[in-house]
Order: structure tokens, then C-alpha cells, then sequence
């Protein structure tokens, strides 16, 4: 193998770790669980020891959460309304505990998600090649 091919051989590839994430495994190992609790995000790998404490995924699982459950709920919630004459404060109970099942089965898996593709873009100090590096700048 040349230096080149060194260079751009990725060996954190982005697929699998997506996946391994949506599953809320780690994504380095793919076996052990991500998340202990409900969201938060282990500081190491109980299988594989990898370092998972350089997550950053702040408020992009809540976004992403929104966004799918809005554009899933709210056009069935409309074309109930208009396909059965429903009480509005029937529709109003089916469509929220709707809502709310659809957010606390995506949240988590978001997160892993996001978690993931940090781990594989080597994100917020993911990246343990340049860990003296990112040290140096982030003292000045
Ligand atoms: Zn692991």
C-alpha cells in the first residue's frame, strides 16, 4: 500500500456506523449499547473500550426528531380529519400520544445516529491522531 492509498483508506467507514447508531450500538464495535438510561451516551464502550465521551450532539436529535415526526403526523392528522368526521378532541388524543410514541422511539436512535457519524467523520476529538494537536489549539 503507497502512502496515497494510506492516506485515503477510511477506516471508519460511514454506513455501518450510521447504522450501529440507529440501532444505539456503538459504532465503533457495533455490539454493545450506546446509551445508558435513555439519551445519554456512555463515556466508554463496555465491549470495545472505545472512547465515546467526545460526542457533541447537543440539540441535533431533538431537530431531527421534530422535523420527522412533524412531516409523518401532521398530513395523516389533516387527512383524518378530512376522511372521518372525528371530535376534534378525539383526533387531538390519537394524533399526540401518536406524536409523542413516534418522538421517544426516534430521539435515541437520532442520537445514535449523530453520535455515529461523528465518531466516522472524526468529529470534536474523535480523532485520537491529532488529539496533541486539537490540545494545543483549544488551550490559546
Ligand atoms: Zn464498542
Amino acid at each position: 500500500m503507497s502512502s496515497i492509498d494510506a492516506h485515503y483508506t477510511d477506516d471508519r467507514p460511514l454506513q455501518p456506523a450510521v447504522l450501529r447508531g440507529l440501532r444505539c450500538k456503538c459504532p465503533a464495535c457495533g455490539q454493545a449499547p450506546m446509551l445508558e438510561k435513555f439519551l445519554k451516551v456512555r463515556d466508554t464502550c463496555p465491549g470495545c473500550g472505545e472512547d465515546l465521551s467526545h460526542q457533541r450532539a447537543d440539540d441535533g436529535p431533538a431537530y431531527l426528531t421534530m422535523l420527522v415526526t412533524l412531516k409523518v403526523v401532521t398530513p395523516l392528522m389533516v387527512s383524518a380529519m378530512f376522511a372521518w368526521d372525528m371530535h376534534p378532541a378525539l383526533l387531538f388524543t390519537i394524533f399526540s400520544a401518536l406524536l409523542v410514541a413516534l418522538s421517544l422511539f426516534l430521539l435515541p436512535r437520532f442520537k445514535g445516529m449523530i453520535v455515529a457519524i461523528q465518531w466516522s467523520r472524526r468529529m470534536h476529538g474523535f480523532d485520537e491522531r491529532n488529539d496533541a494537536g486539537h490540545r494545543q489549539t483549544s488551550d490559546s
